[in-house]
């Protein structure tokens, strides 16, 4: 829409754009217009006073039930603990980028308690899961590769392919028969030439996915992706942001789950969700975290991780290792908020994760019962383009092993009131 209005364009804009006659930046003004015209506009809502899964939104006190704190570690006392004694003892901030002087005891800790978590011969950490897809897919790219995403992919693993020096093609959701006819058609060259990545033969081909996809909470079909890469000779980029933690016995994500932790390339993974920190992160082999030190941007140019999210993200993966109830009782809420909503005849997407997506397809509708929900004391914001497809508009519930039963009862009665008003 954009583009169509304004290229080619002048600068500054034309004074019947949108908005214009302000000059300076005031066709801004006329973009955001049209964004409320179409219920696609965006604003920040302040919360106050966290507690867990409650907060206070304009002096009201609300239940949250959209935040990826999927195990309520956020606030765990230990976590806390942890990140308070590297304060003291590390300072606020790092002042440098790692390959400078940032690296400190703590980053190295946690690499390492993140590779031995995920059975992987190293990691390293990034500023953000987002950071960490964008260092991956444009370091490890060279010209004559080729992307190849799930239609579904998170924003930032498309950010990522467009940074990338390799062609990028997309098949439609989960499908593995379209997948198949992209391989059959891709040049490329299998087994990659000896000097494998950094090698200027090029061609090789580079399957990524979301573990689960962050707006439909379903899982990608991890096995036959791995045979595909297998039998084609690709490589299988899995980005973990909402596995970690929770998928898999052991909750080393989706991939533990289906069995095939030893068949993905290179696994990306977020400490800012089921971790409840902060931070992005990849493990592999020792040659990826090796080849992505020298030449993922986003890891060289970014100041480093404080000390104290690294002590409290170390925390929390001993907080994995040893208390699965937490896992337990997560599972348990998402059985209980899942059968509950279908029981009182809320349209569920047959999600198999703690996100709940209440599709209502319309913009406005999804706006509205988002509004409805906030004054009841639920908030759950509408998820609408350019997150999701037009007119696939939702409300992206999600639920946590904090949330207690008595919360979970009284979502599930105010959705069905919400129900009986829009018959
Ligand atoms: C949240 C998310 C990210 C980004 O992780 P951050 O650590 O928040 O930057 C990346 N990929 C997916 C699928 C996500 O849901």
């Amino acid at each position: 829409m954009r583009k169509e209005k304004f290229a080619p364009h002048l600068y500054p804009p034309p004074a019947e754009a949108a908005g214009g006659e302000e000059g300076g930046l005031g066709w801004m003004k006329g973009e955001l217009e049209l964004l409320k015209g179409q219920s696609l506009y965006r604003k920040l809502r302040v919360l106050e006073e966290i507690k867990g899964t409650r907060a206070t939104v304009d002096g009201r006190k609300i239940s949250l039930f959209c935040g990826n704190d999927y195990l309520g570690l956020s606030q765990h006392p230990k976590l806390i603990e942890a990140a308070k004694q590297a304060l003291e003892t590390s300072g606020v901030g790092t002042g440098s980028a790692r390959l400078i002087s940032g690296t400190q005891k703590r980053h190295v800790e946690l690499e390492d308690r993140i590779a031995r978590f995920f059975r992987r011969e190293k990691a390293l950490l990034f500023s953000s899961g987002y950071l960490a897809n964008l260092g991956v897919l444009s370091a490890l790219t060279q010209t004559g590769d080729t992307i190849i995403l799930d239609k579904l992919c998170h924003a930032s693993l498309i950010d990522a392919a467009r940074l990338a020096n390799a062609a990028v093609r997309v098949y439609p959701h989960k499908n593995l028969e379209y997948l198949e006819k992209i391989l059959k058609r891709t040049p490329h060259l299998y087994p990659p030439p000896a000097k494998v990545v950094g090698g200027s033969e090029g061609g090789k081909i580079w399957i990524v996915t979301d573990s689960i996809f962050s707006m439909d909470g379903d899982l990608a079909p991890l096995p036959g992706l791995v045979e595909l890469k297998n039998r084609y000779g690709a490589y299988l980029v899995i980005d973990e942001a909402h596995g970690t933690g929770i998928f898999g016995e052991r909750g080393r994500g989706v991939a533990e789950h289906f069995g095939v932790s030893d068949e993905i390339d290179i696994h990306i993974g977020t400490l800012s969700k089921a971790i409840g920190s902060f931070g992005g992160f990849v493990t592999g082999c020792s040659e990826l975290i090796d080849y992505l030190v020298n030449f993922a941007r986003p890891f060289i140019f970014e100041t480093a991780l404080p000390a104290s999210i690294c002590a409290a993200s170390i925390e929390a993966f001993d907080l994995l290792e040893h208390e699965p109830e937490l896992r337990h009782r997560l599972w348990q809420n998402v059985k209980r908020l899942r059968s509950g909503l279908k029981q009182v005849g809320v349209p569920l997407l047959e999600s198999e994760s703690p996100i709940i997506p209440v599709v209502f397809g319309d913009e406005k509708k999804t706006l509205d019962a988002a509004e409805r929900l906030l004054k009841e004391g639920f908030l759950i914001p509408a998820v609408r383009y350019p997150t999701v497809s037009k007119g696939k508009a939702r409300l992206r519930v999600t639920v946590s092993a904090a949330h207690s039963e008595d919360q979970i009862g009284g979502l599930i009665e105010t959705f069905k009131r919400l129900l009986s008003l829009a018959d």
